[in-house]
């Protein structure tokens, strides 16, 4: 079928890059980007980074120069928020009673923090996930005295990072028995737990938290599960995030844990999903929802080409990274809790060191703590799924 009116419904870095694939590969059809933010696409990485930090102002996060924006050729509805879609009607409703018609739709709404079911009315309870947070969060962290971070996930770590680097007294609270071991497995996140202790941060795992105490509307303490109580002028809620699909719910379309796809990012026929709020079958992991920001480059150029009928299966080697302090830590494949894992450069005690994790005699993962180098040499690794440990080289 040959489209001549796309929409895309998220203006950020998944949504942007389809647009500029479609437009790259040769599509000349009306282009519609539409975005609930009031801001032109921008790089959220560095909003837990160099902006909370103070290093960066705003204007540094543009994803692309306004000439770029200009060659896209594409008319930018933001500040507009998609609430329906008729999937049979072949449009999309905007919250202010408008309707936006397509006959090819991506679907790139990310994700939103996920919240406690108490508190968020407090004073000084933050959460963080756009530049509009990341200021705000900024303001708060500059003058107070004590943080409590709610959440150890690579975004939790991030920011108590950084409130340390302010100087403010800060505690990092999680229910799991480290920092980033969903992400990393045990051994990498004791590392990150003793790489916050050493900076002076209380690393409070194993116990989540029960409730606020508050002081004429502002917070003043964070309670935890086993009885303890923490000093917090400013809290930040950082317990992971939901799928931006509310506006999808009576659409009829397959929504779960995100937009439910097929492995190639299509959830019906010329509606595509991609970056953190798409859920798709990858050829070596199953169904899967990478919430990560070369992943969102990754799929909005693989949606965008399904969507023109250049269809191939989306199976990327997941990559995150994460900095915290003066470490950078690297991510290729999914390491697991289970899988059997090998230091196999550096040396976790003394600092930079390079592991991999191994499942069924196979590489499925790769960790490099301030290795960049070695991480891009493990990817090809990893993308092999090499065998593991390495057969013994027979000698004549
Ligand atoms: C603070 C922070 C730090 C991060 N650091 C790292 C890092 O170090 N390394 C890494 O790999 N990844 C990192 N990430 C993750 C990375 O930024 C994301 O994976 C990436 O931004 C996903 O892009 P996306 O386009 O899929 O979604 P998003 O960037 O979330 O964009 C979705 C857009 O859709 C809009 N939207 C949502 N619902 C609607 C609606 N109904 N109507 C219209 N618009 C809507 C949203 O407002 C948003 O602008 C970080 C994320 C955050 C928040």
């Amino acid at each position: 079928m040959t489209l001549s009116e796309v929409v895309v419904v998220g203006a950020s870095a998944a949504g942007l890059t389809a647009a500029e694939t479609l437009r790259r590969e040769g599509y000349t059809g009306r282009l519609t980007l539409i975005g609930e933010e009031r801001y032109l696409p921008y790089d959220r990485p560095p909003l837990s980074k160099q902006v909370l930090k103070g290093e960066w102002e705003p204007e540094r996060l543009a994803l692309r120069t306004s000439a770029a924006l200009d060659d896209l050729d594409a008319e930018w509805l933001l500040g507009r928020e998609a609430v329906g879609l008729d999937v049979a009607g072949r449009t999309v409703a905007l919250a202010d009673g408008s309707r936006v018609a397509f006959d090819g739709l991506v679907v790139a709404t990310g994700v939103r923090p996920r919240r406690l079911p108490f508190a968020h009315d407090l004073t000084g309870v933050h959460v963080l996930r756009d530049l509009d947070d990341a200021l705000a969060l900024r303001d708060a962290l500059r003058s107070a005295g004590s943080v409590t971070v709610v959440g150890a996930g690579f975004l939790g770590a991030e920011a108590a990072a950084v409130a340390r680097e302010l100087g403010c007294s800060v505690s990092l609270v999680d229910p799991l028995e480290a920092p980033m071991v969903r992400q990393l497995g045990s051994a990498v996140a004791a590392r990150v737990a003793a790489l916050h202790t050493a900076h002076g941060v209380d690393v409070r795992c194993d116990t989540g938290v029960v409730g606020f105490s508050e002081n004429r509307g502002r917070v003043a303490g964070v309670r935890l599960g086993d009885g303890s109580e923490l000093a917090a002028e400013v809290v930040l809620v950082a317990i992971g995030s939901v799928p931006a699909v509310d506006w999808l719910r009576d659409s009829g379309l397959p929504v779960g844990d995100g937009l439910l796809c097929d492995a190639f990012c299509e959830a019906a026929p010329g509606i595509v999903a991609a970056g953190d709020v798409a859920s798709w079958l990858h050829p070596d992991h199953g169904r899967i929802r990478v919430e990560h920001r070369m992943n969102a480059t990754e799929q909005g150029m693989a949606a965008a080409r399904t969507l023109l009928g250049r269809r191939q299966p989306f199976a990327p080697v997941p990559y995150f990274w994460t900095d915290q302090y003066d470490v950078k830590i690297q991510a290729y494949g999914r390491p697991s809790a289970d899988a059997d894992f090998t230091v196999v450069d550096g040396d976790p005690d003394q600092g930079p060191f390079a592991a991999v994790y191994a499942q069924d005699g196979r590489t499925t993962a790769a960790v490099t703590w301030n290795m960049p180098r070695q991480a891009r040499a493990l990817r090809a690794q990893v993308l092999e799924r090499e065998p593991w440990p390495r057969p013994a080289v027979a000698h004549a």
